[in-house]
């Protein structure tokens, strides 16, 4: 399942790509709507937007496209669920920077871990488990950022039974 993203979206985005979906964020220079229906037309996504005229738009053109009513990211998440039943496991195989594939980091190729300026000494010592994503060079690991996706999705379920 594909998604395309409106700018209003960049935090749905974000998470939609820590839960593994792949998801087209149209950023503001392409912001315009027939820009953006073109866009989902071409990649065939399913557009998702908190603006009513450009869902309307989308659906009389044919699209698949739906109208996000929450302002906040758990009201968001639990649309997503309930509309989509999207899967609130978070899943280390996407990057939520630039939406490329991750991969795990080999023992052997840890100077890629230690060339970054954000993954401390104690961080290296206390984790063996690093993910790349070849795309941006953003690499990942499962610390508090990981315990904060789960605290969050627990808190969707939480919301939505
Ligand atoms: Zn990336």
């Amino acid at each position: 399942m594909k998604f395309i993203l409106d700018r209003m979206l960049g935090r749905l985005t974000r998470w939609m790509r820590l839960l593994g979906y792949d998801i087209l964020y149209i950023k503001k220079q392409d912001d315009d709507d027939r820009t953006f229906l073109a866009l989902a037309e071409k990649e065939g996504g399913i557009l998702i937007s908190r603006d009513k005229i450009l869902i309307n738009k989308a659906i009389k053109g044919g699209l698949r496209a739906y109208l996000v009513g929450s302002s906040d990211i758990i009201g968001q998440l639990r649309e997503m669920k309930k509309e989509f039943d999207i899967r609130l496991e978070p899943e280390m195989d996407r990057c939520c920077l630039c939406n490329s594939m991750i991969r795990k980091i080999l023992p052997d190729e840890m100077a890629i871990v230690r060339r970054t300026d954000y993954v401390y000494p104690s961080r290296l010592n206390s984790t063996t488990d690093f993910w790349l994503c070849e795309n941006c060079q953003q690499v990942y690991w499962q610390g508090k950022h990981w315990e904060n996706i789960k605290e969050m999705a627990e808190k969707v379920i939480m919301s939505y039974k």
